[in-house]
């Protein structure tokens, strides 16, 4: 088995608060293991421009608490091409660089297994906010996500509840509703509206008409960003601003819309992200010195587990119902069997919550 001496460190896609704990563990438990580290900068496109750093252990101190990534982040197209592959290997070659931990979303895990394919071994770290990635339970980042959400709308309440308001909040998650849902429960969100599940409108603002004549004031609805409506030019307009206009016509209550965007993604994480990150980070580093890469570090039922990038992606794809032909082809029956059972799994647990959702919005 070789010895790597020298692994690099990168951050890719959308960035998450708690990549930092991630990029400080990596550091630190290789430098631990006589394993030297350098950060790359700006995810993939710091391996075609060379942009490298040297990671010292002083180099990664007090970054746990701060959001965004030291490291800083990127989309980068070029990697995806088999000119932009071959600068990336030389680029590791030059610099002595044995294997890479690459931190983000399914994009940068292709990545990372694009780069093990080609001879650097690699091995991925969940960082995304949206916690949409099948194969694990959670992603680093979700729960600081979530957290800044709520404060958000309970200060959102607050304001309603003077004025006798309803405010549609929208929230970030892409086509994964999990934010939406888990804060529209943890805020008393009268209803909820995710791209996985049909809405019920009509049901929705009967709701607001019961509650308003009941003599509730403040009022909140949740919309996952991932929820449109199609125009006749077949462009999308996000649902939450037309049910914004919906409600307020038809219940005569004040509605207000606010998108929270990016600001979600901001801020110092929770001790969830710090502590997964901590715990995915080391795991990281151990599989790469025990000889195994091509894998994604996963959290299930609460362990640090791992598994192979290509089962992960293609889970995923399974989920999204993006598989492609040949997709299922490199795997047996039992894996498929179960790819399907985790995606099951999936589909309940969102169906349980959104039920929940209903049941107690009344
Ligand atoms: P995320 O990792 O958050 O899903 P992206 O999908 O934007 O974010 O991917 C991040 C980066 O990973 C891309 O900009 C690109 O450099 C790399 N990447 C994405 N898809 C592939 C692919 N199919 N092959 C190789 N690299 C990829």
């Amino acid at each position: 088995m070789k010895k790597f001496k020298k692994i690099g460190v990168l951050t890719s896609g959308g960035d998450a608060p708690g990549m930092n704990a991630a990029i400080r563990a990596i550091t630190r438990s290789a430098l631990d293991q006589g394993v030297e580290v350098v950060g790359i900068i700006g995810g993939y496109s710091g391996l075609l421009e060379e942009n490298i750093i040297p990671l010292t252990s002083s180099s990664v101190s007090n970054i746990i608490t701060h959001g965004g990534t030291i490291l800083y982040s990127d989309r980068c197209l070029e990697f995806k091409t088999p000119e932009g592959m071959a600068k990336a290997v030389a680029t590791c070659k030059k610099h002595n660089i044995d294997a890479i931990v690459a931190i983000g979303g399914d994009g940068t895990f292709r990545g990372a297994t694009d780069l093990t394919l080609h001879g650097i071994p690699a091995i991925g770290v969940t960082g995304t906010i949206d916690n949409d990635i099948t194969a694990t339970d959670y992603t680093v980042g979700f729960d600081t996500a979530m957290n800044t959400v709520l404060d958000a709308v309970d200060r959102l309440r607050d304001t309603c509840e003077s004025h006798a308001r309803c405010d549609v909040v929208e929230v970030m998650g892409r086509d994964c509703g999990q934010i939406a849902l888990m804060t529209g429960i943890a805020s008393g969100a009268i209803a909820v509206c995710i791209p996985e599940l049909p809405f019920d409108e009509k049901a929705a603002i009967e709701e607001i008409k019961n509650a308003k004549e009941s003599g509730k004031r403040g009022m909140i609805v949740v919309v996952s960003e991932g929820v449109y409506e199609l125009d006749e030019n077949g462009k999308k307009i996000p649902y939450g601003e037309l049910l914004r206009e919906r409600i307020e016509t038809q219940t005569g209550v004040e509605t207000k819309f606010a998108r929270l965007a990016h600001v979600v993604r901001g801020g110092s994480p929770t001790l969830r992200d710090r502590l997964t990150a901590t715990k995915m980070g080391c795991e990281a580093v151990d599989l790469l010195l025990e000889g195994k890469s091509n894998r994604v570090v996963i959290e299930e039922d609460g362990y640090i587990k791992n598994l192979d990038i290509l089962y992960a992606l293609t889970v995923d794809r399974m989920y999204k119902n993006k598989l492609k032909d040949g997709d299922l082809d490199k795997f047996s029956a039992e894996e498929i069997k179960s790819m399907e059972a985790l995606c099951e799994k999936r589909r309940k647990e969102i169906k349980d919550l959104y039920d929940m959702s209903w049941e107690i919005c009344r």
